[in-house]
């Protein structure tokens, strides 16, 4: 059996063969073989050479996923045994993240050569979302690689809004394998026991990529009054609190995360930091009407942009949050902007801090440029999948 071509308009092979995963529909002249959504092909350039082999989906705007640049290589049970080995080479032998009580992103899309899965690890349980309709499709053979390789007591999947219209895959949260994860499940970051609510919590249950930021900040706080803004199940503010702070306030809208961080807050024994349930740009606003004043202020929104127009209503929200924030600093503050949004750069956040800065009439020093823990990889050839800026800097 021939597998089924794809084949690309004149001169639109140069990103493929620079091994960029995504083939969207815009580029293809036509299909040859009929494929199922879901299935192999391979795509061919305008005169028929060979680019990569990759997962077919009509209902995609990605119609084409590629995973391998080399001919006859087949998408089988082997090749993703291969693709998870390397990942998890990566967060095992080089990283060293694999204690028996650990969470770290076992495998990352684009980033692993697998666009369209992502697998969070949490202990002895993995968090699996699929976000391309020919990994979801493979899904039990996907897991019991997963088997294979971690040995966990479950697989759980979670599944992200929207993901089904854009790829026409239908899924729902659940047990995809092996027993539910427990209510209590914690995992232990830099010697914090963390709570982790994987069947229903924001994302896979945690923000992992944030865990060497949470450690480069906390060195910033001993001794010192800390404001964490988006605190989710305590996140920074924890940290924080352990390494000394004086004082540590939380703030986040979503009352579940916040009962977490209280839980998390008791089982490290950690005193003299609290949370509030609130509405950050609100909050802010009230703290800085009553002068409250913090020597580290750590901004960590969520993404604010999932497409390009809505990028200046993005911006705004950024701008307004570092207006606040430098009111809020005391003198030679610590400033945290986090940013998740891919879509807004480095020097974008840059910009907006610098223009804070002017506005609120101090000066700034920016300390350290700061991206996500490296079990968050950028793939060289997929940039895109870079997304987490951390900008540390000092207000005088
Ligand atoms: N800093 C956290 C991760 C933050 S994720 C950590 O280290 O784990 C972003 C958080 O922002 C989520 O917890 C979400 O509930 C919260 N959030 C979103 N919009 C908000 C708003 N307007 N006010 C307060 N919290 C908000």
């Amino acid at each position: 059996m021939t597998t089924p071509k794809v084949i690309l308009k004149p001169s639109r092979a140069k990103p493929f063969f620079g091994r960029h995963p995504w083939v969207f529909a815009g580029a293809v002249e036509r299909v040859d073989g009929s494929p199922a959504d879901g299935a192999e092909v391979d795509l061919v350039s305008h005169g028929d050479n060979f680019v990569a082999r990759g997962l077919f989906n009509s209902l995609s705007k990605i119609q084409v996923r590629l995973y391998s640049w080399d001919q006859g290589v087949s998408l089988d049970r082997a090749f993703f045994r291969d693709r998870l080995d390397r990942a998890v080479r990566l967060r095992h032998d080089v990283l060293k993240l694999n204690a028996p009580d650990a969470g770290y992103r076992v495998a990352f899309s684009e980033s692993d050569f697998l666009s369209g899965m992502v697998v969070d690890r949490y202990g002895d349980w993995l968090a699996v979302q699929f976000t391309a309709l020919g990994l979801a499709n493979r899904r039990d053979e996907i897991a019991e690689v997963l088997r294979e390789v971690l040995q966990p007591r479950g697989i759980y999947l979670r599944t992200e809004k929207g993901v089904g219209k854009l790829e026409g895959v239908e899924q729902h949260d659940g047990p995809l394998w092996g027993e539910p994860p427990p209510a209590d499940l914690a995992i232990v970051e830099n010697g914090l026991r963390v709570l982790v609510n994987l069947a229903e919590g924001q994302k896979t249950g945690y923000y992992l990529d944030q865990r060497d930021n949470r450690a480069a900040v906390a060195r910033l706080c001993p001794g010192k009054r800390v404001l964490d803004a988006f605190c989710y199940t305590g996140g920074f503010g924890l940290y924080a609190a352990k390494a000394g702070a004086a004082e540590v306030l939380g703030i986040d809208a979503s009352e579940p995360a916040l009962e977490l961080a209280r839980r998390n807050a008791a089982a490290n024994d950690l005193s003299g930091i609290s949370f509030e349930t609130a509405d950050v740009f609100r909050h802010l606003a009230d703290l800085v009407a009553v002068r409250r004043q913090f020597d580290v202020v750590v901004l960590d929104p969520p993404k604010f942009a999932r497409n390009r127009a809505a990028v200046p209503e993005a911006l705004k929200g950024y701008r307004r949050l570092h207006q606040l924030a430098l009111k809020l600093l005391a003198k030679d503050g610590v400033l945290v902007s986090c940013c998740c949004t891919g879509l807004i750069t480095l020097q974008d956040l840059e910009d907006i801090i610098a223009q804070a800065a002017v506005e609120g009439r101090r000066d700034l020093q920016i300390l350290e440029r700061r991206g996500p823990a490296a079990d968050h990889p950028v793939a060289a050839t997929c940039r895109e999948s870079g997304y987490l800026k951390c900008v540390v800097s000092r207000v005088l």
